[in-house]
């Protein structure tokens, strides 16, 4: 379903709210990764060229107690956005009340404010993470329209999305959101064939939903990582000291079946003895991992057959490391399958989702090599599970 963006309405003069995802790291008080703040700025600065009176919020980390209130204010995203666009941002450090309305009155045309961390509201009665109606109601009342441009959190129904999008007449996307929609709805409503989806991570229990729904929309899954280990026993390999999620065996056996040749675990992996960097590497065979070693990633008769099935796509989704990626010894089957992905890139569309895969490609420098990397961790995980997100579902459609 597409759905409305700025592009599609009148920003002139008007007050609009804009739901961002600020919620960057900070170590000793500061940021230590903006990658958050450069993915806005896009459809903050059309905002503000289009004359609009750019009103931004976020959330940042948890807040459970008073001291996080300190420690998790937005005053250092405030003043590095300002760096960032050149201009003033006004922040007022409060989430309501006359101050922020009074500081709201007096924005001009092409002018913007940013308000206080929106889970202080959390610290009583967690009124914006359960999205209390009269947060949401209120918050609404400060503008006349609501941009959401947070895919983070585009998988919770919070007062600052949902909340506020129930109270106000116009709610569109921010160009950050429209890409995700784009990208990862759109390639799983209609993609092009033959579509490849590469699965991995840690445990086929995170991935269950995502793995049904790829089966039922991809021509190839192809699994490793630490998942692949269960469906290895469930063919009836031994797999030594690997990662065994034991109660879900019989469920590895059922997707098998339905899977009905689609899923490709391949024939060998690499293996230690223990779980360590440095521990020394052995190649095996799937059927000869000694009961004393686990395995730690693809081997490479795996990674050539993978990297033949994506050489043929057009098509590729992928989520989850295919080893443990953070060893940089048993990074190769992750690193390899990141580089044939790069080698397509002109003639498919390479999508990745997931918190580490995206980690482990910008670690392995090829973040530019892929036609979308999504911004969202779990959010990209719910999309891949067939799942209507709130935060996108509130959007306008066209
Ligand atoms: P994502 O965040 O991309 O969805 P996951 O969180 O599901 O990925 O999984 C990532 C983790 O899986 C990484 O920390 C990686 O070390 C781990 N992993 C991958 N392969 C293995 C393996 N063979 N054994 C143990 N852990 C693994
Ligand atoms: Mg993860």
């Amino acid at each position: 379903m597409a759905k409305k963006t700025v592009k599609d309405i009148d920003i002139k003069g008007k007050k609009v709210l804009v739901r961002v995802d600020f919620n960057v790291p900070l170590k000793d008080g500061k940021i230590s990764d903006e990658n958050r703040i450069i993915q806005a700025l896009p459809t903050i600065k059309y905002i503000l060229a289009q004359g609009g009176k750019a009103i931004i919020f976020s959330h940042l980390g948890r807040i459970k107690e008073a001291a996080d209130l300190k420690s998790k204010s937005l005053s250092v995203v405030a003043n590095r956005l300002s760096e960032l666009l050149e201009q003033d941002v006004v922040f007022v450090p409060e989430t309501r009340g006359k101050a922020l309305e009074d500081a709201i009155d007096t924005l001009k045309n092409g002018e913007i404010l940013m308000f206080e961390n929106t889970r202080f509201e959390d610290l009583e009665g967690k009124k914006e993470s359960k999205n209390d109606p009269e947060l949401g109601k209120y918050w609404a009342s400060l503008g006349d329209v609501l941009v959401i441009d947070a895919f983070g959190t585009a998988h919770r129904s919070h007062a600052s999305n949902v909340g506020i999008s129930n109270n106000i007449g116009t709610t569109v996307a921010g160009f950050l959101l429209e890409k995700e929609i784009n990208f990862i709805g759109g390639t799983l409503e209609n993609p092009q064939r033959p579509f490849v989806a590469i699965l991995g991570g840690a445990k086929v229990s995170d991935k269950i939903e995502v793995i049904k729904n790829l089966l039922k929309i991809a021509d190839r899954v192809l699994i490793g990582g630490g998942m692949a280990y269960t469906f290895f026993k469930a063919q009836g390999y031994e797999i030594g000291k690997s990662l065994l999620e034991e109660d879900k065996i019989d469920l590895a056996k059922e997707l098998l079946a339905l899977a009905d040749g689609k899923i490709i675990l391949g024939d060998d992996v690499i293996t230690a003895k223990t779980f360590d960097p440095e521990s020394e590497k052995n190649v095996r065979s799937v059927e000869d991992i000694p009961s004393d070693e686990m395995g730690m990633d693809i081997g490479p008769r795996t990674i050539a057959r993978f990297e033949k099935e994506i050489k043929a796509a057009k098509t590729v989704v992928w989520n989850g490391p295919l080893g443990v990626f953070e060893f940089p010894r048993f990074a190769e089957g992750t690193r390899s399958v990141a580089e044939a992905l790069v080698e397509i890139k002109d003639q498919a569309t390479t999508i990745i989702g997931g918190g580490d895969s995206a980690a482990a490609v910008i670690q392995f420098g090829l973040a530019d090599g892929f036609t979308h990397i999504s911004t969202g961790g779990g959010a990209s995980l719910e999309y891949l599970e067939g799942k209507i997100l709130p935060g996108v579902a509130c959007v306008d459609d066209k």
